[in-house]
């Protein structure tokens, strides 16, 4: 009888979450079917045949565009498409910008250390480095002279690129870029990492470490086995055990969950399992260049899976990266599941990787379920500011969607930012006030959840827009608008250091001027800090020409979306 032996990987702390996360990716890429439990993944071991070959080649399907590899590759085109006849000096700059960076590739010691390891010698891309010169056009030479070396030069560099298009050549350099370009951001020292391994071929080399290992574990009876291994609690003894060492320092883990791990850091054991799940951490994140995202929450391993399966090309920002992360993980929760999230265990973690930080590479930010509600009631209104931008200085802009959600994810109210914009719309600097009008109403929404109780109706924000905005009319008949600008500037200031007694001062002497009654409404609203300054930035928004009239259709059509 033939007995299937089935792997189970469940889920635990944020650091073995993502290996999971990178071992589903792998099989994925690879077509390979694994079963999703609410908690676990569970496949057949032989799924693991040759799994050095899937690991590579996910990464190679994922980050193929971010390789330098592509990046060479790429100019088959100009080459092939290049007409002489059409020469010209902008040819010799684009040439050379190539040679450039060809020649820097192929001396470069990851490059030099894959060329001992492929076994197809038929060309030797160092000696034929050599011969890769820029185009040098000196005063007295024509652009004839010129052509007949770069069509020397393109040649020479067709001979290369055809020979790393090669199967094995392929295989191997892109093996090297996908290490140096991302794995190593994780691990080290093991494997293909493994100081004198950087000659040997890094798939067998995988495959010795990671998987004869869990072939041989699997073989054996573990039940007469004495310790337990300290991820996923399967027998292991000193034999089959491996320290953690070679994971690139974790940092502090900010969850209560596993802070207990690092204190053990030092020597805990894990099966040859547990260290293959950890080996696919860096499939488990999202990376791009130096940075690395991967957004943790152990609820529901189908969620987590989802929220994780961010695709990027080449032109994406990590910063856009982030806020799509953020959008993902309410697209995949339902409404129902944010409002059930339990607070203490299931806060979503933002795990992000800063490779440039080397002392604590990793960061987190909580997602809490409060801001999960606020992020998904705001959603459409959020999504409206991603492409907003605001210059702050001269060469400076500031995007004000990352401006809203930072203070959201730090649970700050959005008062100085708000300020900051309507400075800027007074200075000229900055001209769409609708902006300010959705940042506070996204703040308001803010102060009425997290903050209980402190929002205002939408309908008084309304009323107290369009009263600043009569003031402004009012103003304007008397031929008076000049002053507008003085009566901002001090009711800013006001607001800015929360004086409410400076702001009805500088309000009462606005409408004396004008012989009208100060209106009741702020009354009431100066007996809370945060509901007066809602009040007066929404009256600050009318005196500086935002009708808010307009404005009530949208309002209704953006709550229904927001539905
Ligand atoms: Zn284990």
């Amino acid at each position: 009888m033939v007995t299937i032996t089935k792997i189970r990987l469940e889920l635990a702390d944020w650091l073995y979450n993502a290996g999971i996360v990178g071992v589903a990716n792998i099989l994925t890429a690879n077509d390979i079917k694994y079963e999703i439990g609410k908690n676990y993944i569970e496949f057949n071991a032989e799924a693991l045949e040759q799994f050095e070959e899937k690991y590579f080649q996910f990464f190679i399907q994922k980050y193929l565009k971010f390789t330098s590899w592509y990046r060479m590759i790429s100019f088959i085109d100009y080459i092939d498409n290049f007409d002489e006849k059409e020469f010209k000096e902008q040819d010799i700059e684009d040439i050379n910008k190539q040679i450039e960076y060809m020649k820097a590739r192929l001396t470069s010691a990851s490059y030099n250390s894959g060329y001992k390891i492929i076994n197809d010698k038929k060309v030797n891309l160092l000696k034929k480095e050599k011969s890769l010169k820029k185009i040098k056009m000196n005063k007295k030479e024509t652009l004839q002279n010129a052509l007949s070396k770069a069509k020397e030069q393109l040649n020479i560099m067709k001979d290369i690129l055809s020979y790393l298009q090669q199967d094995e050549v392929k295989k191997i350099i892109l093996a090297k870029n996908i290490m140096y370009d991302i794995i190593t951001y994780f691990w080290k020292d093991v494997s293909f990492f493994h100081n004198q391994a950087s000659t040997k071929d890094m798939y067998t080399e995988y495959k010795k470490y990671f998987l004869e290992p869990v072939e041989k574990y699997l073989a054996e009876e573990t039940d007469k086995f004495k310790l337990s291994c300290f991820a996923c609690d399967r027998k292991i003894d000193k034999s089959s055990s491996y320290g953690l060492a070679w994971l690139k320092s974790v940092g502090v883990d900010m969850s209560r969950k596993t802070s207990h791990f690092w204190n053990f850091y030092g020597d805990t054991y894990i099966c040859p399992i547990c260290n293959l799940v950890y080996s696919c951490i860096p499939a488990g994140f999202t990376v791009i260049r130096d940075k690395g995202l991967f957004v943790n929450q152990n609820s529901d391993m189908n969620t987590l899976i989802k929220i994780n399966g961010m695709t990027v090309d080449h032109n994406t920002r990590f910063e856009e990266l982030e806020d799509k992360s953020y959008f993902a993980v309410i697209d995949n929760l339902k409404q129902s599941e944010i409002e059930n999230i339990q607070k203490e265990i299931d806060n979503i973690q933002i795990v992000k990787l800063d490779s440039a930080n080397d002392g604590r590479p990793y960061t987190f930010n909580i997602l809490s379920k409060e801001k999960l509600i606020l992020i998904s009631k705001n959603r459409k209104t959020l999504r409206s500011l991603v492409e907003a931008r605001a210059k702050a200085g001269k060469n400076e802009f500031i995007n004000l969607y990352q401006q809203v959600i930072q203070r959201l994810y730090q649970n700050k109210n959005q008062f100085d930012l708000i300020n900051k914009l309507l400075k800027l719309n007074l200075d000229e600097e900055f001209k769409r006030l609708g902006y300010v009008r959705t940042i506070i109403k996204i703040n308001n929404s803010f102060l009425g959840g997290i903050m209980k109780g402190k929002a205002i109706s939408y309908d008084k924000i309304d009323q107290i827009q369009q009263m600043g905005f009569r003031l402004r009319q009012t103003y304007t008949e008397k031929k008076a608008e000049n002053k507008i600008n003085g009566i901002s500037y001090r009711l800013l200031n006001a607001l800015k250091t929360k004086n409410t007694a400076k702001f009805m001062e500088s309000l009462i002497n606005a409408y004396m001027y004008l012989n009208k009654p100060i209106p009741t409404e702020f009354v009431d609203g100066l007996k809370d800090v945060d509901r007066f300054q809602t009040i007066g930035y929404s009256f600050l928004l009318g005196l500086q020409g935002e009708s808010g009239i307009h404005n009530k259709k949208n309002d209704n059509k953006e709550d229904a979306a927001n539905e």
